[in-house]
């Protein structure tokens, strides 16, 4: 399958669609979810042009990974969550519904995660527990 520089997370990844970020570096960007399956729902995305996790450059998938234990550490600062649930859907039939790869930071636990991509959420707290996020890190 060919990358498709039209997907969303691309298209927020050059600025084209807004986004509420907490952390960005040049290689990596987190942001959160606007259809979270719990309050601080938040992606984690390298900047390189992958699909899936089995696509990703090595090197890449690990500087995520580290990203994310960074934005999970400041999640759990400053949310007061008690688990986090890391979830990396690789290809449609895993339900991946976004095609650039991405790592999910859902601070639940996995017995009471809400349904995946199904209901947009409250803007104003969404931004408002991002904020929060972004403070911490
Ligand atoms: P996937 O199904 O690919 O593993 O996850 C894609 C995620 O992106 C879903 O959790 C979905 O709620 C989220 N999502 C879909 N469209 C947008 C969007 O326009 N902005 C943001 N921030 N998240 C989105």
């Amino acid at each position: 399958m060919t990358y498709d520089d039209q997907n969303i997370f691309a298209r927020i990844l050059r600025g084209e669609l807004p986004a509420f970020k907490v952390y960005e570096d040049d290689q990596v960007l987190a942001f959160m979810d606007v259809m979270p399956q719990a309050e601080g729902h938040t992606l984690v995305i390298p900047k390189t042009p992958a699909i899936t996790l089995l696509d990703l450059d090595p090197e890449a998938a690990a500087y995520t990974i580290q990203v994310a234990q960074k934005v999970a550490k400041a999640m759990e600062k400053a949310l007061d969550v008690k688990g986090i649930v890391l979830m990396q859907l690789s290809g449609a039939a895993a339900g991946q519904t976004v095609p650039h790869v991405h790592f999910h930071l859902i601070p639940t636990s996995v017995h009471e995660l809400g349904k995946h991509a199904a209901q947009m959420g409250d803007m104003e707290k969404i931004k408002a527990i991002g904020e929060k996020i972004k403070a911490a890190l």
